[in-house]
């Protein structure tokens, strides 16, 4: 497929802010995609050429991309950045300078999707001696082939930013129109493999059935279910028919361990794969999983080391490091405990009711000193319900959850099917939209953050809080560093906020946000029109995009 023909079609998404002609774009492009090229199309439509959960950086800057864009054109540094100063994007100057020089050259529309996709896709494999070079040159020659809009999108598109407005969440609705098959069956599809790219290749080819034939892969992290807030035990038993499973909620992170033959890989809340960060847990998931294939859903909780009992859940926030990592697991030790069940075998069973779900774990699960299955109860007595609330605080956990006992696994849901019983503090995740200067012993770094949700009605990002504390003095500088390179001299399109931080944010990365109480706010101050009481940090992590339920 040329590369032209979605190029077209990326300029004329970014042409129109209307949500349906955006849909009639993206699934006109699908019908006329061979499902060959569907996997890399989506990709690409989406601004990548990786899956969501892989967070893979191309590692070449700007500059080294303005020189690619000089070379292909033959401009000077300094006419490139001359017209930067005007234009303000890279793509658009690459777009410009392309066309002023077409009109001496001639070949346009040689370049085809694949091209473009595996040459940016091999840009991070690029390393070792001379590799800055190598990647520019290979950026170069691709756009030594490409027309205006063609080079303005592989420069946008290696910079990962297309500035188009199209979020993963809204492929569902134009595979949905493109194939003609349901909204929900595509849902239902992108649970299993978080890869829109896979779920429109199975559509194109086999419609509907093609759908039904993808599962989980081992190996490959799916967003996790999410719990609700009751209002307490009465809330719970109206909600759930007057009886429901009540599990122990420990104060961890979460985790998810798959297993494959002699493999075993862990993976977080926002998939990420911390398996070397546990190197201790290798072993005993092994040999706890007693299927060859199996991917479960658990808590990783640190233990200390002289009472036994559990320790506040910031604690294991230390244990996320890449070096010193024995000594510190020696100094605070975990144990996973897991509460659901995924994947058994070559069986995918998150449709599966609770109840099933529970049983097969019970079966493919051996306890261990460091691997163990949650505790819990089938209850319909409040009186019970609350007695098992007081030993789970007792033993020095975080309180209950309660499971609907024929609810199916809903990944990256937060939904009634699981109720928070909890008396302890908050947390929310919030798009980081801008950065404020920080002042005194944090000058030169960035002091606090803007954050935002999205309103599910406007989809706006609308904002919620500003965070100044509960960063260490490292997280303060990495924050920096990394979220200079994704500053915007404009505020953001989607992004409605009354308050002006010292440097907009383009909306990549979410904070984990802890708080005491959701209180609500002028919009005038946030527009939200909510705020939070005492918000501190806790930890940073990709944008999944998941509207925040509390506030909205
Ligand atoms: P919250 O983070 O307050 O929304 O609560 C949901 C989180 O509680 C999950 O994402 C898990 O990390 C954690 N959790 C602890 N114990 C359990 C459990 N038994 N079942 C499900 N989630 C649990």
């Amino acid at each position: 497929m040329k590369y032209l023909s979605l190029a077209k079609s990326l300029e004329k998404l970014e042409d129109t802010t209307s949500y349906l002609e955006k849909n009639s774009i993206i699934a006109d492009l699908l019908k006329e995609t061979p499902s060959e090229s569907m996997e890399m199309v989506v990709r690409l439509l989406l601004g990548r050429v990786y899956p969501a959960y892989v967070s893979q950086e191309t590692g070449i800057g700007l500059q080294q991309l303005k020189k690619a864009v000089g070379k292909a054109t033959g401009y000077s540094a300094d006419d490139i950045d001359d017209l930067m100063e005007d234009i303000g994007d890279l793509g658009d100057v690459a777009e410009e300078l392309t066309r002023e020089k077409k009109q001496v050259t001639l070949a346009e529309g040689t370049l085809n999707v694949e091209e473009v996709y595996k040459n940016i896709h091999k840009l991070p494999t690029i390393t070792g001696k001379g590799s800055v070079g190598r990647k520019t040159k290979t950026v170069d020659k691709l756009l030594a082939d490409a027309s205006p809009i063609e080079a303005k999108f592989i420069i946008r598109t290696v910079l990962g930013d297309l500035r188009i407005g199209v979020a993963e969440g809204r492929l569902r609705d134009a595979i949905a129109e493109a194939f003609d098959v349901s909204p929900e069956s595509v849902e239902h599809a992108y649970m299993l493999t978080t890869d829109y790219g896979k779920v429109a290749k199975a559509v194109a080819e086999e419609g509907g059935e093609g759908l039904e034939g993808l599962g989980l892969t081992v190996g490959h992290p799916i967003n996790p279910m999410l719990a609700q807030r009751s209002e307490g035990i009465d809330d719970i038993l109206e909600r759930m028919d007057g009886k429901a499973a009540f599990e122990i909620k420990l104060d961890g992170i979460r985790v998810q361990p798959h297993k494959k033959d002699d493999e075993v890989f862990l993976f977080t809340r926002r998939m990420e794969d911390y398996t070397s960060m546990f190197p201790e847990l290798e072993k005993p998931l092994k040999k706890a999983l007693k299927s060859d294939h199996a991917i479960v859903d658990g808590e990783l909780v640190a233990i200390n080391r002289d009472t036994g009992k559990p320790m506040p859940f910031q604690e294991v926030l230390h244990r996320r490091r890449k070096y010193d990592i024995k000594e510190v697991a020696e100094e605070i030790p975990v144990e996973i405990h897991l509460f659901d069940v995924l994947l058994a075998g070559e069986k995918t069973i998150l449709d599966q009711p609770y109840i099933k779900r529970r049983e097969k774990l019970e079966e493919i699960v051996k306890p261990s000193d460091k691997v163990k299955i949650v505790e819990q109860k089938t209850l319909t007595n409040p009186e019970e319900i609350k007695n098992f609330q007081q030993q789970a605080l007792s033993k020095g956990h975080e309180g209950l959850l309660a499971k609907d006992l024929n609810s199916n696994y809903r990944a990256g849901r937060r939904e009634f099917a699981w109720l928070k019983m909890k008396a302890k503090a908050e947390t929310l995740d919030l798009a980081v939209i801008g950065a404020y200067a920080g002042k005194g012993k944090r000058a030169g770094l960035y002091g606090s953050y803007l954050l935002a949700a999205r309103d599910p009605t406007s989809g706006e990002l609308c904002t919620v809080t500003k965070v100044g504390s509960g960063y260490t003095d490292e997280e303060l500088e990495e924050l920096t560093n990394k979220f200079k390179k994704l500053t915007r001299k404009q505020k953001p399109s989607e992004v409605n906020a009354e308050l002006e931080p010292d440097h907009w944010i383009k909306p990549e990365h979410v904070f984990e946000v802890i708080y005491d109480e959701i209180q609500k706010s002028p919009p005038e101050k946030h527009t939200s029109k909510y705020g939070l009481r005492f918000p501190r940090f806790v930890e940073q992590g990709m944008f999944c995009d998941i509207v925040s339920g509390v506030i909205f």
